[in-house]
Parts: structure tokens; sequence; C-alpha cells
């Protein structure tokens, strides 16, 4: 008998018709000799709907608060869903986040995952064969209600696929699978049939939301063989494995785009030792991510220093680097809230040579200006201005040949 986890996003049960199908499916799982372990996200839109309705209330509510009624959502979605199989006849138990024991740090809205403790979930899975467990949620050390973060519920998932050693994770969400771009902005978008962890790992941090990065640095840490798959169909998804040596013959095999971020630039500073310590100890401090850090040369003792936060930081960020602008004698401190962050992912680009100057030619012939460049052994991300995103991805997709013959242009 196999122990399946399987998690639906919130699309999968947008409405109380999706509910039933999903039932349905997991029903039919469970009857060909499945133990099967269902992690469910809020209906499509709900979580948005709360934040929403707190900010009704106030523009900046309460940390805890905020995650004990964004974890309402999955509540929702759990209760109807265990209903739905009761009333096809089959058992089934719902659980939330503190039931399941999923224990985590107390860091409101982007908790992580400490410890999950299993026994509740496989004494209910014995006397029902199929648990439903609430995503996106567990409690710290205090017993208060906490969230993983927007796109949590496949933490939740795979987080469960480790520790109960299950034998599949399976990912349902509105698309077939990983594709070579998101099939919503590229028709000509190819379902990618294996992944290794690591250009998942890129694929997510650089921005493809199908799924959360922390499901996958699970994944590859506990090796939890991972199937993202459509809740639509029946067809073959994408596995995300461990690297093959076939994997590196492909030298791309995605383009992913990141709208999330925003640019912060410093003017004329001082270029003497301790001076990025002092921009940066107060955005760290705060808990701020810094993704990109570009830093000119010095010219006559200054330097301009550009750097890439979340967008959701960006106000935070520039009042904290406008209070350590005037102690440095900075005063040109300007922000840009209208870029995109456009990359391309593939583990054969540790072989290859001159790629880099194909994405740049690319862009070029556009007449897209690049503003920043990062790379690493597998990526090269480029900065241009928000409104060419689309354009760019496409005209990287076809430049690398990614694009499906299939599918139409
Ligand atoms: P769920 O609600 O099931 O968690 P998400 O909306 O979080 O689903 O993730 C699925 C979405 O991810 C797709 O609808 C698609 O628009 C987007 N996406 C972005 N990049 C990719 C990609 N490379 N392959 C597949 N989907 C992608
Ligand atoms: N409901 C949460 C969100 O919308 C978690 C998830 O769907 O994964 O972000
Ligand atoms: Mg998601």
């Amino acid at each position: 008998m196999a122990l399946i986890v399987q998690k639906y996003g919130g699309t999968s049960v947008g409405s109380i018709e999706r509910i039933k199908k999903v039932a349905e499916r997991v029903i039919e799982s469970s009857n060909r000799g499945n133990k099967v372990l269902v992690v469910l996200s809020a209906m499509a839109g709900q979580t948005d709907a709360l934040i929403e309705q707190s900010k009704e209330i106030t523009e900046s509510p309460d940390p805890r608060e905020l995650d004990v009624l964004m974890a309402t959502g999955e509540q929702v979605s759990v209760s109807l869903f265990s209903m739905a199989v009761k009333s096809m006849g089959h058992d089934c138990c719902s659980l939330l986040g503190f039931q399941a024991a999923i224990h985590t740090d107390h860091i409101y809205g982007k908790a992580r995952i400490r410890t999950i403790d299993s026994k509740r979930i496989l004494r209910e899975l014995d006397k029902n064969g199929v648990v439903a467990v609430a995503g996106f949620q567990g409690i710290d050390e205090k017993r208060n209600i906490t969230t993983l973060g927007r796109g949590g519920s496949d933490t939740t998932a795979v987080a469960l696929a480790a520790a109960l050693k299950a034998d599949m994770c399976e990912i349902y969400t509105d698309v077939e699978g990983v594709f070579s771009t998101d099939p919503n902005i590229c028709s000509r978008a190819k379902k990618i049939d294996r992944i290794s962890y690591d250009e998942m790992l890129e694929f997510a941090s650089l921005g493809a939301k199908v799924l959360d990065i922390r499901s996958v640095e699970f994944a590859k840490k506990f090796n939890v063989p991972l199937h993202v798959r459509s809740s639509f169909t029946e067809n073959e998804g994408t596995m995300v494995v461990s690297e093959t040596k076939e994997m590196e013959k492909v030298m791309v095999s995605g383009v992913v785009f990141d709208k999330n971020e925003a640019r912060v630039t410093m003017a004329h500073v001082p270029d003497r030792p301790g001076i990025a310590f002092k921009i940066f100890e107060p955005v760290f401090r705060a808990g701020i991510v810094v993704d990109m850090i570009v830093q000119n040369t010095s010219v006559e003792g200054f330097t301009d220093l550009t750097f890439t936060v979340p967008i959701a930081d960006f106000q935070r960020t520039i009042a904290l680097v406008q209070g350590v602008a005037k102690d440095i004698g900075v005063d040109t401190v300007v922000g840009d809230e209208e870029i995109a962050k456009v990359s391309i992912i593939g583990v054969g680009m540790r072989n290859h040579a001159g790629i880099a100057s194909k994405m740049f030619e690319t862009l070029s012939k556009e007449n897209i200006n690049i503003s920043m460049i990062s790379t690493s052994e597998i990526k090269i991300s480029c900065v241009i201005e928000e409104k060419y995103t689309e354009l760019a991805v496409r005209a990287l997709h076809e430049a690398f040949g990614l694009g499906d013959e299939k599918a139409e242009a």
C-alpha cells in the first residue's frame, strides 16, 4: 500500500464543483489501495480577499492577527472537501495546522516549518484512508497560529511527504506541469518532462510561482519525488528529481520573470571601508531580503550603488536608506518599482560558452535596455523595464529554441 501526498492549489479547489471533482479524484486514488494525505490551499482569491478585508481595518494589520485571519482560507477548503468525501461514502478527516502538529518558528507571515509530529496524521490515515490537512499554516512554540508565506501550501505538502516518508508527492495545479516559461504568457511554452531539483530551485527563486521555493528546498534535502501536474486532466506532468547526466546536454531549459522586485540607487557614495555595511545593516536588520547588488568602480573616491528588494519592502527600504544617506553624506537616493527581472536557466550552462552574449544580443535586437545583470553557474538574470517583460520573455524563449513546435506561434 503506497502513501501519497496530493496537494491541490487555489484554482483546483476554486468552486464547490471543483472541490467535488477533487474529492472524486482522491477517492479513486484511495480505492486503488493508496493512503492519501491531501493538502489544500484556500479557494482561489480567498487569501487575497482576506488580506483586503484586513486593509479595510488598517493599512498595517497586526501580524499575529493577520495570520489568524489568513489561516481561515484553508480551514474553509479542508472542511468543505472533507464533507464532500464523506458525502460520497468514503471516510475522511480534516486537520488544521495545529492538529496536524506542524510546528514552526514565530515569524508571522513567513514562518518556517521546524518539526512535524506525524502521530495524529498517521492514526487518522489508518482509520480513514484519506486525511485533509490545511496548507500554509502551523503553530509556534506558544501555540500561536502562523502562516508560511504566499504559496506556502506547496511547502506544507512536501514537508509532510518528507516527514511521513511518502512514496510520492503530487502537486496538482492549473497547468500541466513545469513549462519552459509561464504558459499563461507564452503559448509556445513547452512542458518539461523531468527537471532537476537545482534547476527547479532557480525557476522558483527567480519567479516561476508554479512551486514555492521552500517546497523545492525540502524536496531536494529529503529526496522527495515531486510530480507537478494538472488537476483538470489525467496527463503526466513534470517530475522534479535528482540531476542526471542527460540533463546537462540542455543548455537552457527555461525563461523566468519576476515583477515583484524594486530597485534602489544611491549616487555619489563615498568609496571607503565600512560604507556598504552602514547602508545594508539596517536593511538586513529589518528582515528585508536584498537580491541583486551592483557597485561601480569608484571615480575620484565616489561610486554608485544599486540594489533590488521585494516590492513589498520598497518603501521601508527607501526610508531606512535615506536615514543612512544623511550620515554618510549621500544626497541622492532614487527608486524604481517598474522593473522586472528576466532570467534564463539551465544546468548545461556550466559547460557552454556564449549563452550570456546570446541573451544580451536578443534583448538588444528588441531594443530593450538592461540595467542590471547577475549570473550564477546555472542562470543569467537581467533587470529591464517592466513594460518589456512579456516581449523579453517571448524573444528569449524563441532565441534559445525552447518553443513547442505543436503550439501555435
Ligand atoms: P496553485 O494555486 O495551484 O498553487 P499557482 O498559481 O501558485 O498555482 O502556480 C501555477 C501558475 O504558475 C500557473 O498558472 C502559471 O501561470 C505560473 N507559472 C509561472 N511560470 C511557470 C512555469 N515555468 N511553468 C508552469 N507554470 C508557471
Ligand atoms: N492560500 C495561500 C496563498 O494564496 C497559500 C497557497 O495557496 O499556497 O498564498
Ligand atoms: Mg501556488
